[in-house]
């Protein structure tokens, strides 16, 4: 191999093509904070806008990059930003097209993580955010004003997988513009349902953002966040997240490009697992609810088989007797992990009012329907026989 060819010069790894030599089959870190020049005209080229001459890691990075396309690509999207967490990703796109005196309409059973940075960070930067109610979405004709910059959902929503109509709130958004010769932004948190089960750009949003972390790394080792959408759009995220400074790094970029490798298969296993969990759980005495878009008893079946081309691994229960037993529950599983975060292959169970929705009113837990009892259950791709013998002698101890 030419060592030439394998060195960080510029002209080894700008273009289209990131193996120009015969080498390693799986992708290569570029370890490295930044870039030897060819010659002091690459800075010069660079200041004058060549984007193929790579000059310091915040703002690109070739195995950054791959991963990237790989997403866009995945989702059917024309470009991505790759973060180092969700949370970074929602922050930067929100803060590149949401300024002082601008609005913000939402739905309002959001992410935590999301909600509070809404709700406690947002207005000191004068960003007001007004929340519509998901099952009467016509609110949105009285919410968005000339102010509104940004109508941002979530959808399947945590922990009560409640769904949002995607492509009525575009219509309505779409109408609005008209109304205020204004651009309005659509972004979609597409976590919970993840691109296997859920393609929003075919319903017309704007931008969607995964936390990486959860589905698309799968494998509970990794923190990412990715933002996808049009390439005017991520060169613009892309700008701010220059200063904000939330890029991925990297080596996680490199551990989420293995773990992209098995999501078909991972997320496929883990919506079965999921549907015959949920199947069996809804008939089980202890347990008094069971909330997963896939059965028939889901208040929004209808539009989950519309606009999601599978229904999730995520399975919200209830049972019976409160958050005393909720927590007998979690603390008896022997396959099931007590942990926060989703989307991993081992199942992850929490319990909602001590985890995301931790120290919220009475009044903010009854908007987002959130009771003590709720067990959410991010399913695994565990045999399915183990898991429902661990949920059986779990629920055998209330
Ligand atoms: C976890 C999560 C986030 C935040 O992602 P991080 O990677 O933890 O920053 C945002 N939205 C949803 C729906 C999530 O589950």
């Amino acid at each position: 191999m030419d060592p030439k060819k394998l060195s960080l010069s510029t002209k080894a790894i700008h273009g289209k093509k990131l193996y120009p030599y015969k080498g390693p089959v799986s992708l290569p870190i570029y370890q490295t904070s930044t870039y030897r020049f060819d010659n002091s005209d690459d800075a010069v080229r660079y200041a004058n806008g060549d984007t193929s001459v790579y000059v310091y890691s915040r703002y690109h990075n070739p195995t950054v990059h791959d991963v990237e396309e790989k997403i866009a690509l995945m989702e059917d999207g024309e470009a991505a930003a790759l973060f180092a967490s969700g949370m970074a990703a929602i922050s930067t796109a929100v803060m590149t097209f949401v300024h002082a005196g601008e609005e913000i309409v939402s739905t309002p059973a959001l992410y935590g993580g999301t909600y509070r940075f809404f709700r406690d960070t947002l207005p000191g930067s004068n960003i007001a955010v007004q929340y519509v109610d998901p099952d009467n979405l016509a609110g949105l004709d009285r919410l968005i004003t000339k102010k509104t910059k940004l109508v941002y959902l979530e959808t399947p929503t945590n922990p009560t997988l409640g769904l949002v109509d995607i492509a009525q709130v575009v219509a309505r958004v779409k109408k609005a513009e008209k109304k205020f010769h204004t651009r309005i932004i659509t972004m979609i948190d597409n976590t919970f349902a993840s691109c296997l089960n859920q393609m929003p750009f075919r319903f017309g949003v704007d931008i969607i953002m995964e936390s990486a972390t959860k589905y698309l790394g799968g494998h509970s080792d990794i923190l990412a966040g990715v933002v996808i959408s049009t390439q005017p759009i991520i060169d613009k995220v892309k700008t701010t997240a220059k200063y904000l400074g939330g890029c991925a790094d990297p080596f996680m970029a490199y551990l989420l490009f293995r773990s992209l490798k098995t999501f078909e298969l991972r997320v496929e296993r883990q919506n079965k697992n999921a549907f015959l969990l949920a199947q069996l759980l809804e008939k089980h005495p202890k347990v008094q609810r069971v909330m997963y878009p896939g059965l028939k008893s889901h208040p929004h079946h209808a539009l989950a088989k519309k606009q999601m081309n599978g229904f999730g691994g995520m399975v919200t229960i209830e049972v019976r007797g409160g958050v005393k037993a909720a927590v007998k529950v979690c603390d008896s599983f022997n396959v099931a992990v007590n942990a926060m975060s989703l989307g991993g292959v081992e199942t992850l169970v929490s319990i909602p009012v001590y985890s995301s929705h931790v120290k919220m009113s009475e009044a903010e837990l009854k908007r987002h329907g959130v009771t003590p009892g709720m067990i959410r259950v991010s399913v695994g791709v565990e045999g399915i026989e183990d898991l429902i013998a661990d949920f059986e002698q779990a629920l055998k101890k209330i």
